[in-house]
């Protein structure tokens, strides 16, 4: 037993992160809204507060888990008067200015707060693969590194508190357009009877050898050299993509995924950039601000 941390909030990944404290030798009390998902750790010796009040009363650390920013304000509210002093770390997945602003409300109130955005789901959580981004008080997260480094790898992203929730939106961003993309694929080759497990087996592979891409896309954009040498493009692109839109209709299945891509490479051309790099997209991405 070494130190005193509450858990908030015992979802899935809430409960993962107290498990690895308390198995760590952590002195632990949580809580949840609904006792029944609480009932595990109560198993494992942990104590479960019958109250958010009764379970930070007597916490140096309290660990935020909850669903989404609006029950992090449902659940700190009331309690703000007593986390006063305390360091707070809100895992909870938010976006950049939503943790701004929870950061300025605990500043008000006296509140260390360090934000987290995790970067595994819960099996991962006390395993290799895993890393939480940090953003918010350097403090918190210096003196709490032997806590975090139980959970995953921990990557200090900046004091402004908004950055570890920026990083792991701008990172989601490129999950979920590759799972469209995918699923995508395995509705064109299924509409001829290729089962999705068919399909994996080529596609994952493929992703996999493209992602080698990207590094190079990076360089381009950092040096704005959308003409350099070996690069694919845009008109290029239009014209793949125009042939795999009308591939999917011509199966009888949506291209719809695909429209917002084409028309940002399409608005590119239209604006005289035809014979620029593919990653010239950006440009009309980040024009948007
Ligand atoms: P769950 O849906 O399993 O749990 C949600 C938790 O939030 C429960 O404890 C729930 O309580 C609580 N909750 C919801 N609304 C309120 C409220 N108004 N007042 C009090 N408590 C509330 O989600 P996870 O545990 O999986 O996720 C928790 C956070 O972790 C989320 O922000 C999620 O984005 C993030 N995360 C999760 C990952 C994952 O793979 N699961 C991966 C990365 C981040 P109750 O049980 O009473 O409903």
């Amino acid at each position: 037993m070494t130190v005193n941390t509450t858990f908030l909030g015992l979802g899935a990944m809430g409960s993962a992160l107290a498990t690895t404290a308390w198995d760590a030798g952590h002195r632990v009390v949580a809580w949840n809204r609904t006792g029944h998902r609480a009932q595990s750790l109560r198993d494992r010796g942990v104590a479960i507060a019958d109250s958010v009040e009764e379970a930070v009363a007597d916490a140096r650390t309290v660990v935020v888990c909850l669903f989404d920013d609006a029950s992090v304000r449902d659940v700190l509210g009331p309690v703000s008067t007593a986390l006063s002093g305390r360091s707070v770390i809100n895992v909870t997945t938010t976006t950049p200015n939503q943790s701004r602003d929870l950061a300025r409300w605990a500043e008000e109130r006296g509140i260390d707060l360090l934000d987290g955005a995790i970067m595994a789901v819960p099996e991962m959580i006390g395993g290799p693969g895993s890393t939480i981004f940090y953003s918010g008080s350097a403090t918190a997260f210096a003196s709490h590194r032997p806590l975090l480094d139980l959970w995953a790898e921990s990557s200090y992203v900046g004091s402004d508190p908004g950055m570890a929730a920026l990083y792991d939106t701008a990172m989601l961003s490129g999950m979920y357009a590759m799972f469209a993309g995918f699923l995508h694929g395995a509705a064109m080759v299924g509409s001829e009877g290729v089962s999705a497990g068919e399909f994996v087996r080529r596609q994952a592979p493929f992703l996999a050898a493209m992602t080698e891409q990207l590094a190079g896309f990076a360089a381009t954009v950092d040096e704005q050299d959308y003409l350099g040498p070996g690069q694919q493009s845009l008109r290029f692109t239009e014209t793949a993509l125009a042939t795999v839109r009308q591939a999917s209709t011509g199966q009888g299945v949506t291209d719809e995924v695909l429209e917002p891509v084409h028309d940002i490479i399409r608005r590119q051309i239209a604006a005289g950039f035809a014979e620029h790099g593919t990653a010239r997209m950006f440009e009309e991405m980040r024009s948007a601000r």
